[in-house]
């Protein structure tokens, strides 16, 4: 691995607020610390800009996972480049032929499954059973979607006119931009970059700061699965400029985007101004609905797990808990004393329940959520609320699991992304009222009832406007085989996963085959009236 050429370390993790600007240091050499490079055009490289950024582990800030390259446009500029280079032969691969390459590619993440979990918690921090998970997600999203490679499903229909043919078939969409966020750092890219490949596309993938090793490992097992050069292109550096870079490159017919709300807009915008395919799936501030019929002790084990799995930075995270008024003391009461039992650390310790948080600035702006909730809204703070920042903690971004109870819905901690383990249970008198709490947020990722009623379960699932319905489980957990995806500012109309993202990744094109030998005209080019 050659070294970058000149030595300026940058780190996100411990960059004050981005609002701030970053922070600057020259390099002190660190023996033992791998320094990574891009794959661009089927070759390992530098950065252009000679210059690299360390990956941190946010349990232990003095463990330096990785060194990444601090990448420029010029880098963009090449990757998309080598991505044009190989688009014909890739797309002109019959797509069996492509997903048989996929299929290999899940084989080698199955091999390494555990060695790429135990990479992820440590530049990423969830438990080792939850990127495990994620690493999980990747190959059965590998598999089910490398089976589209024998599908990739078109149609025929009948046309006006005698002899004459009509179908319709899918064209991959060109050369697309992935860039993907730090709270799953494999199962995200796959989720993008799996159907992009099978559909034909080639690729540039940009992962989050945060988390750049393990998108590294994923391009890694591409290469060793015999994805041609230039199929998949790896850039790894800061989304303002690199991100950018890709948003506004013109020949990056596509690009998918998952993140906060904020950036998604800019990503949006970006695309508007060169008419380009914009995928985006971003923020939610989902709800957890307790009936008072409800098995309560159920419904804790549900709020536990979405609200503090993946120290509630995923984008379903269970947020807000309306609960009947019937019920509601008895569930506060149980969730506080559930949350109480949680072990916060390390999450390559199998004794810890919830890791750290991803990074400094992730810390501020929970604890400030936690200040609004305790002063400005006025909620009471019946759990957490506090850093860990002795002993095991002093070296790392800890956050206790905190509950707010008698919150009401306009609170501020009830309508805003905290992205963060900060729950807000909130008292209802019916479904009705538990349904328009649920509804009245800026965002429509998932939601969820418990209720042992089935008129109550099916209402709510018809009247709840998300992408995500549970019923009696929590509002997290989405299979690789159904679309995910949110309605109103969580996302722009489009769905991953499931067969539905092949609409995504690929263009539809609409054939006539006239064999009758003369002009036939079309209705809406003649019609007797
Ligand atoms: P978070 O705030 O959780 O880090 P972001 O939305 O900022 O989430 O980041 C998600 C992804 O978007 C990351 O890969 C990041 O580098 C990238 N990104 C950030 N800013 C931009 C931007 N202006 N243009 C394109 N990508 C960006």
């Amino acid at each position: 691995m050659a070294q970058a050429k000149k030595a300026l370390v940058k780190s996100k993790k411990q960059r004050t607020p981005r609002t701030v600007g970053g922070s600057v240091k020259k390099s002190t050499p660190h023996s033992g610390v791998r320094t990574y490079q891009n794959y661009i055009g089927g070759k390992w490289v530098d950065s252009n800009s000679g210059e690299i950024f360390e990956n941190i582990n946010p349990a232990d800030t003095r463990d330096v996972v990785g060194r990444f390259p601090l990448s420029t446009r010029q880098d963009i500029n090449d990757a998309v480049n080598a991505a044009q280079e190989a688009f014909n032969r890739w797309r002109r691969t019959p797509a069996p032929r492509r997903a048989e390459i996929l299929f290999r590619l899940g084989e080698i993440l199955i091999r390494q499954k555990s060695a790429l979990a135990a990479d992820m918690t440590r530049e990423m921090g969830k438990v080792l059973k939850e990127t495990g998970g994620d690493v999980q997600e990747a190959i059965d999203c590998t598999y089910y979607t490398a089976g589209e490679g024998r599908r990739l499903h078109g149609f025929t229909t009948p046309a006006e006119m005698p002899d004459k043919f009509a179908m319709c078939v899918r064209q991959p969409v060109g050369l697309c931009g992935l860039i993907t966020p730090w709270n799953f750092p494999m199962a995200i890219p796959s989720w993008k970059l799996i159907p992009a490949l099978v559909c034909g596309n080639t690729v540039v993938i940009k992962p989050a700061e945060d988390t750049p090793l393990s998108t590294y490992n994923l391009v890694k097992a591409c290469e060793e699965a015999g994805i041609p050069p230039g199929v998949v292109n790896l850039v790894t550096g800061y989304g303002e400029t690199v991100g950018a870079a890709m948003t506004t490159h013109p020949a990056l017919r596509l690009i998918s985007f998952t993140g906060s709300t904020e950036t998604g807009r800019l990503v949006a915008s970006a695309c508007a101004d060169r008419n380009a395919i914009c995928s985006l799936e971003m923020g939610g501030k989902n709800v957890i609905m307790v009936m008072e019929d409800a098995d309560v002790d159920l419904a804790v084990e549900g709020a536990v797990w979405g609200a503090f799995g993946t120290s509630g930075q995923r984008c379903t995270a269970s947020s807000r808990i309306v609960v009947h008024k019937k019920v509601y003391k008895q569930f506060s009461k149980k969730l506080v004393e559930r949350a109480q039992t949680l072990r916060v650390g390390n999450g390559a310790d199998p004794r810890t329940d919830m890791g750290p948080v991803i990074n400094s600035e992730a810390i501020e702006k929970i604890r400030g959520y936690i200040d609004i909730g305790r002063h400005e809204d006025g909620a009471t703070l019946a759990h957490g609320g506090r850093r860990l920042t002795k002993g095991e903690y002093a070296n790392g971004f800890f956050i206790e699991p905190t509950v707010f109870t008698d919150v009401t819905p306009d609170m501020r901690i009830a309508q805003e992304e905290i992205f963060g383990p900060v729950t807000a249970v909130i008292p209802a008198n019916s479904l009705d009222e538990a349904i328009e709490i649920g509804n009245g947020v800026r965002y429509g990722l998932s939601a969820s009832i418990y209720t042992q009623d089935v008129n109550r379960a099916f209402e709510a699932m018809n009247e709840m406007y998300t992408g995500i319905f549970y019923v009696n489980a929590s509002t997290i957990g989405a299979e690789v085989h159904l679309p995910f995806g949110g309605t109103k500012a969580t996302g722009n109309g489009h769905r991953e996963a499931g067969t539905q993202v092949l609409d995504v990744f690929s263009e539809w094109k609409s054939i006539y085959v006239d064999y009758s030998g003369k002009l036939q005209r079309a209705q809406i080019d003649d019609v007797k009236i």
